[in-house]
């Protein structure tokens, strides 16, 4: 195979990010776009050793599940993936995925539970990060720092395309230029939107605090609906969004958001979960496979602002919560006075080294991060042989590979199911139960 040959041929599989996979030559070839069961005329782009990535070029006999995506700059922006297949075509999508991963990584032949749909599938994320750029203001297009200027999203809640225009004009009338990444000179690097049921936050990243008629900006942001505005400093040269220092411009600096009964108050910088209504039954879900009876020592690990161990709470004897984030631990020990919740403690620190210290438990909970847990802590939680692990993952390739390892601690699998938290997005999160 070389690359600029064209080739008909049948779409047998899906990769990771949703990609089309077809096998030519006795290779795998990844389409972009491109659906299972369909004949598709292919570009080949790239060729490796073992497979090669080839561009969309016609759809010959297209999916029953295609559809005509709604956003206009869909095919150039990377924020989603599958708009352009209806949504039981991304839910098998996913649970197939979960179950492939946990076959080809983790050796494990399973049941997977059918995706849980998402309540909403448009306007769903409580948070937006838009960079903004010479280019424009919006999100870049795949695996590049090339921006795609837009003014609306379809899974970005609605008020951001208002903030964003009202940032547009604020910059272009007072002549406040952006950041430019490579001669690290400009002023507005970053626009931060989130929206819980408490109201809207707007923190906006700046190089220095210095700059014109913020308090007309503020004015604007807050007649629009903003509950809180603020800025936030970041000088550094570094991908990273958020700097340390926040600057109140206006309202509190934290968000409320009420999940179930709980009341969660959110720092800027504290993780979230971006889909407030798929989060609900998440946490339900993810709480009753841990089957408490009120005797129990819950670990809540990689706990954000307690948000499963304040859920879990209700039903345990005493929940300890373990988080890296400092925010997020002042987060959670707040929220758990805020609501009465006497049984639970937060504890800063690296999970994998916090938990040698803090006794046994009868459930641990995991929710790690992409990159999945630690192998020092899978061998901590082995010592403290709980009797049930609930697995909370946003990642199904570290999941099977730590699913592997607690298998082979003597852990099996109960059950695996999948929650669509993304939707629009290959994204997918899934809840697995361990027995001992
Ligand atoms: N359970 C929370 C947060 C899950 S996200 C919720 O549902 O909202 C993962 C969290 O792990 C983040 O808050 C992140 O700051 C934290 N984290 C990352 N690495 C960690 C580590 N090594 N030890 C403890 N917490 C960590």
């Amino acid at each position: 195979m070389k690359k600029n040959q064209q080739f008909i041929t049948e779409i047998t599989g899906t990769g990771s990010q949703g990609e089309g996979v077809a096998r030519i030559e006795n290779m795998a070839v990844f389409v972009p776009y491109a659906l299972l069961g369909e004949t598709v005329k292919v570009h080949i782009v790239k060729v490796l050793k073992n497979y090669a990535y080839g561009k969309l070029v016609e759809v010959i006999k297209p999916s029953p599940n295609r559809t005509e995506p709604k956003c206009s700059v869909f095919y150039k922006c990377g924020g989603c993936n599958m708009q352009h297949a209806d949504y039981r075509y991304e839910l098998q999508f996913k649970t197939n995925h979960v179950s492939d991963c946990l076959k080809r990584i983790g050796g494990i032949d399973t049941e997977v539970l059918p995706c849980i749909p998402s309540p909403e599938t448009e306007h769903y994320r409580n948070k937006g990060q838009f960079a903004v750029t010479k280019d424009g203001i919006g999100f870049y297009s795949q695996r590049s720092h090339n921006l795609v200027d837009s003014n609306s999203c379809l899974i970005q809640k609605e008020i951001c395309s208002e903030i964003i225009g009202i940032i547009r004009e604020y910059m272009k009338t007072n002549n406040v230029p952006p950041y430019d990444e490579e001669t690290h000179t400009g002023k507005i690097r970053n626009i931060f939107i989130r929206q819980l049921s408490g109201g809207t936050m707007v923190c906006i990243t700046v190089t220095d605090k210095n700059l014109p008629n913020l308090t007309d900006l503020t004015k604007e942001l807050v007649t629009l609906g903003a509950a809180s505005v603020m800025l936030n400093i970041n000088n550094k040269r570094t991908n990273v969004q958020l700097g340390e220092q926040f600057i109140p411009l206006y309202g509190d600096e934290t968000l409320t958001d009420t999940i179930g009964d709980i009341e969660f108050k959110v720092s800027p910088n504290s993780f979230y979960q971006i889909n407030s209504k798929q989060t609900e039954q998440l946490y339900k879900y993810a709480v009753s496979l841990a089957g408490l009876t009120g005797n129990e020592t819950v670990f809540d690990l990689y706990c954000g602002i307690g948000t499963i161990g304040l859920f879990a709470s209700k039903y345990a004897k005493k929940v300890i919560g373990v988080e890296i984030v400092e925010k997020a631990v002042e987060n959670a020990r707040n929220n758990a006075l805020a609501n009465g919740i006497t049984n639970a403690q937060f504890l800063c620190g690296k999970a994998e080294d916090v938990i040698k210290d803090i006794g046994k438990a009868d459930v641990v909970m995991l929710d790690p991060p992409r990159k999945g847990c630690d192998d020092k802590l899978l061998k901590t939680v082995k010592e403290i042989a709980p009797k049930t692990i609930v697995y909370i993952s946003c990642n199904p390739a570290t999941l099977a590979r730590d699913l592997k390892t607690l298998n082979g601690y003597g852990y099996c699998i109960d059950t695996v199911q999948p929650f669509d938290m993304f939707p629009r997005t290959f994204h997918v999160e899934c809840v697995v139960k361990l027995q001992r």
